[in-house]
């Protein structure tokens, strides 16, 4: 019979086309499918099985060819990439290519060690039409009439003479032949598990709660600090779920800045499957580790975020670490945020999740507060010794800095190289300086395609956008004047590295940043120098701040971190906590106490007095008073629609039609001017954005919906527009 089949592909167009086919049944949905679009082939997915289309039968197009070498994507993916779609307000085929594997959103060959099996044609008999004593074909058939793919192993097994019926049943058109994707299966690290800490009180009772809690979905919020034990907490619940024969999945960050937590888990669990999943692996490796956890082999899957819709039949629990960090959202094309759509998924699959953080995002921490979240919490440093960090700061008033660098700091950092003790220096800033100025006419070296400026590095003689990726050469003399006495202004990491390099000539300076670290394990290299102890001072951006455990580290250093604290962005000085607990959390992390001096010209800021008691939870109190009294997130919720162009104006323009549009249907909704992006030009084009908010998803998401179906009927031309959902970046 043929079937009309609704079709997802990759195009901006939020519908399901309709194709035909035949042979088709229930299970195949999920399915990938190559089709003809326009004058192109494409694979599309089949979404779902409909018995009739509004279109004219002529106009329907049959699909070329199902691929039936991979595993359809099961329906409770669909139904998390469905939700995926509506929340976002973004076209369904967009969002199903987005979440498959780069080698699955095309026709090439998968290139993977395959099974081959037996599907039923249309044609083929049932058993009980062949005559009794054809006895194998009758086992043969009911076998395979079982299921739309059936490896031919398991047919062999039913007769000796199978093999040579299949063959008969193949010429007659009863049965065609398949592959199936089979990955190589892997196993887990060798060896024997570790001994395993005793678990403090508060751990024991985190572990506790979870124990007793009632099975199905619950949101948990893991409120430690650094080095309080979260990771063991994690890997606790993992192993329960292990037991009990679930997969788990944990979502971390930036999984290249933290290998550290992928060896944990493998020296944990040995012989367990464990796979990671992450853009440093090649297209090969990104689909094998894929269909390793949706054939259920793996049964850990580590990843970051876009790994959120990883197919994982057995799935348990799902843990967010670092849940606070904005790599989690993305923020081009599809821009959906990963722990949002993991809670989404838990509910969905009732199921536990763990979100932790010694700094949880202000959203998450509210939640918790109104009883949405259990709010779990570690106050205290797990290891025995290990003690939290002296946090001072170190006012900049009254300093006369030798480049940049206080004389307390100075001072701090020559008692450490003095005591062979490590040391680390904090800048958010990579590069040499941020701007070249000169000093006759007060030019800035411009980009020329974005409203910054070039950044910059020194040693290369280049001048660098950090937005765009423009270079050029250093000009020798101003290009306003003429002038030849053009200087660096401010600092950035290289300035520093120098800087430090002339006051402690013996030290072993090593700075880590995206520039030092752009070479393929050249970070993990320099991670093993730190390690190794062939390091003294350590310059770097927050690279150097997430996650990683250096034994001998014991001094912290942090600059120029005033900028947030007065920053337009409403979450700034949010961002600037988290960064400096975490930048201050790899100081003394086992028995040596260790010291954190931050330079600041604000060394009263409420921030700082928060910072100086790692009192997460009082900073979170005034952050959260100041946000509701200004009715900010989490007291509102907001969509961004950006729009940009050649021109402003035609940004502008187009936002201020859609405002117009949004006018007779907005409700409840306020909507804001349009304005120019906070950086209106990026790599040549114009940006502009319209703000809207509502006091609950209730009343923003049907708002959005229509909203969005009207700006798709305009038709806009020369702008290129977008919803952004919970924009975090503005
Ligand atoms: P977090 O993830 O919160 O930063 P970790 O789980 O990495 O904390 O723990 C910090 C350090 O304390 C690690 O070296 C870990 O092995 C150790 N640790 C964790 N729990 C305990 C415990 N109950 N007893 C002793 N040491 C522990
Ligand atoms: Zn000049
Ligand atoms: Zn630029």
């Amino acid at each position: 019979m043929t079937q009309i089949l609704k079709i997802a592909l990759d195009v901006p167009l939020d519908t399901l086309f309709d194709y035909r086919a035949e042979g088709i049944g229930a299970e195949d949905a999920g399915r990938r499918v190559l089709v003809t679009f326009g004058r192109r082939k494409m694979v599309g997915l089949i979404v779902a099985l409909a018995s009739h289309s509004e279109l004219p039968a002529a106009n329907i197009k049959p699909v070329l060819k199902v691929f039936r070498d991979t595993p359809a994507l099961s329906p409770d993916i669909l139904r998390l990439l469905q939700f995926c779609a509506d929340y976002y307000h973004h076209p369904l085929g967009e969002v199903i290519f987005t979440a498959l594997p780069q080698r699955l959103r095309s026709d090439q060959t998968t290139a993977l060690p395959c099974q081959t099996g037996y599907a039923l044609n249309e044609s083929a008999p049932r058993p009980d039409d062949l005559p009794a004593r054809a006895i194998v074909k009758r086992k043969l058939l009911a076998q395979l009439a079982q299921a739309s793919f059936t490896a031919r192993e398991t047919l062999l097994a039913l007769s000796p003479s199978a093999g040579k019926q299949i063959k008969e049943m193949l010429a007659a058109g009863w049965i065609q032949e398949q592959q199936e994707t089979r990955p190589t299966p892997v196993q887990g690290a060798s060896g024997t598990p570790p001994q395993l800490p005793v678990l403090n009180p508060e751990q024991a009772a985190v572990i506790d709660s979870f124990a007793s809690a009632p099975a199905g979905f619950s949101a948990s919020l893991l409120l430690g600090i650094t080095g309080s034990g979260k990771t063991e907490v994690y890997l606790r619940l993992t192993a329960s779920q292990l037991e009990q024969g679930r997969q788990v999945l944990v979502l971390v960050p930036e999984i290249n800045l933290t290998p550290q937590l992928e060896a944990r888990f493998q020296r944990r669990f040995p012989g367990v499957p464990v796979v990671s999943l992450h853009s440093s692996l090649n297209d090969g490796e990104r689909l094998h580790h894929w269909l390793l956890a949706q054939s259920g082999q793996a049964r850990i899957v580590l990843g970051t975020r876009l790994s959120v819709f990883t197919p994982m039949p057995e799935l348990g629990l799902i843990i967010v670490d670092e849940e606070h960090d904005s790599s989690f959202k993305q923020q081009d094309g599809l821009r959906y945020g990963a722990r949002d759509m993991a809670v989404a998924r838990a509910k969905q699959r009732n199921i536990p999740i763990l979100l932790g953080s010694a700094t949880p995002a202000l959203e998450s921490y509210h939640n918790a507060l109104e009883g949405r979240y259990r709010l779990l919490r570690l106050t205290r440093r797990a290891a025995e010794e290990a003690q939290l960090p002296a946090i001072r700061c170190v006012d900049m008033r009254s300093e006369k800095p030798l480049d940049g660098l206080s004389a307390a700091l100075l001072q701090a950092l020559a008692g450490n190289l003095e005591h062979g003790r490590q040391s680390l220096v904090f800048i958010n800033r990579r590069g040499y300086a941020p701007v070249l100025m000169c000093n006759q006419c007060g030019w800035l070296a411009p980009c020329p395609r974005c409203a910054s400026r070039l950044v910059v590095h020194l040693r290369e003689r280049r001048l660098r956008c950090h937005h765009c990726g423009h270079e050029e050469r250093m000009p020798r003399a101003c290009p306003g004047c003429g002038n030849l006495d053009l200087a660096p202004l401010g600092q950035g990491t290289q300035r520093l590295e120098d800087a430090l390099a002339q006051h402690f000539p013996s030290a072993r300076i090593l700075r880590i940043d995206r520039d030092s670290t752009r070479r393929k394990h050249a970070l993990r290299e320099m991670l093993q120098e730190v390690h190794e102890e062939r390091v003294d001072i350590l310059v770097g951006t927050q690279i150097l701040a997430k996650g990683h455990d250096f034994k001998r580290l014991t001094l912290v250093g942090a600059l120029n971190v005033d900028g947030a604290l007065y920053s337009a962005d409403f979450r700034a000085a949010e961002r600037l906590f988290a960064q400096l607990m975490q930048v201050a959390g790899r100081a003394g992390r086992a028995a040596e106490p260790g010291t954190v001096l931050i330079q600041t010209q604000f060394p009263g800021h409420p921030l700082f007095e928060a910072l100086r008691h790692q009192d997460y939870e009082a900073f979170a109190a005034t952050q959260l008073a100041e946000r509701k009294l200004a009715g900010f997130p989490p007291f509102c919720h907001q969509a961004l629609l950006r729009a940009e162009a050649t021109h402003l104006e035609t940004a502008l323009a187009f936002l201020r039609q859609a405002r117009k549009l949004a006018a007779p249907i907005s409700g409840p909704v306020t909507l804001y001017d349009p304005v120019p992006a906070p950086m209106a030009r990026l790599a040549g084009r114009e940006r502009a954005q319209l703000l809207v908010q509502a006091d609950s998803r209730r009343a923003l998401q049907p708002f959005l919906h229509h909203w969005n179906a009207e700006l798709t009927e305009l038709k806009a031309r020369q702008v290129r527009w977008s919803l952004d959902v919970d924009p975090l970046d503005f």
